[in-house]
């Protein structure tokens, strides 16, 4: 059976109520006219039913209608109420409420809240079982336990990704004490180059007296 209420969201016009000119109309039947209503209608319409919602003449514009006031097959609609917000049903306000909280949460925080419901959902005892048995008499395996073998096989590659992080952890720290550990030997072969230096200098100033004792001695003797 069609419907009796026009489809739009918020229009309440219906054929017991229709106001004299309006009049209402089927959906269209081919792919490509429903997928530009789908397109028109997305926030426009809580449902729509291919075969039996109807729309009213409100929603057109005149050139949509031809002489004999029919719906031309190329039709969309593109005339809908204006909504005062104040007057939303709740779930239009909370989907929108929900995208603010998700703007608004880092991606730190949505991974710990997601986290914290995957937590709670239970994974079913006998998954193996459902899955086995179920692709032995169906050939598929349900929705379910599709959704249950991609959890396993994401905590798999989480534990998997963690253990990699460990270990590059792990080489980070033994490449930074390698760093230190050369920086200090810099420190030392420093140090010893300064000693050397030092001795250097030393002895330098030893061969100065040494040479000067020798002058002296040689003036002695050739006297
Ligand atoms: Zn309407």
């Amino acid at each position: 059976m069609t419907s009796t209420q026009c489809v739009v969201q918020f229009c309440k016009l219906s054929i017991f109520n229709k106001v004299p000119g309006v009049t209402f109309h089927g959906c269209p039947t081919s792919t490509e006219m429903r997928n530009k209503w789908l397109h028109a209608l997305r926030h426009k319409c809580v449902l729509l039913d291919w075969t039996k919602s109807r729309i009213c003449s409100k929603h057109f514009e005149s050139h949509c209608f031809d002489s004999q006031r029919r719906l031309k097959d190329n039709a969309v609609p593109t005339i809908f109420p204006s909504v005062n917000k104040k007057h939303l049903p709740k779930t239009y306000i909370s989907r929108t409420k929900i995208e603010r909280i998700l703007s608004r949460m880092t991606q730190q925080e949505i991974m710990t809240d997601i986290k914290n419901s995957m937590n709670k959902l239970k994974e079913p005892m006998n998954l193996d079982n459902m899955v086995n048995e179920e692709m032995k008499f169906k050939g598929e395996v349900s929705t379910e336990a599709q959704l249950w073998l991609i959890v396993k096989k994401q905590e798999h590659l989480n534990t998997r990704l963690m253990e990699l992080l460990a270990q590059n952890k792990k080489h980070v720290e033994a490449l930074q004490s390698n760093i230190k550990q050369n920086k200090n030997n810099k420190k030392d072969v420093d140090q010893s180059m300064e000693t050397h230096k030092y001795i250097v200098k030393c002895l330098q100033e030893k061969l100065a007296t040494y040479e000067e004792q020798i002058e002296i001695l040689t003036a002695v003797e050739a006297r």
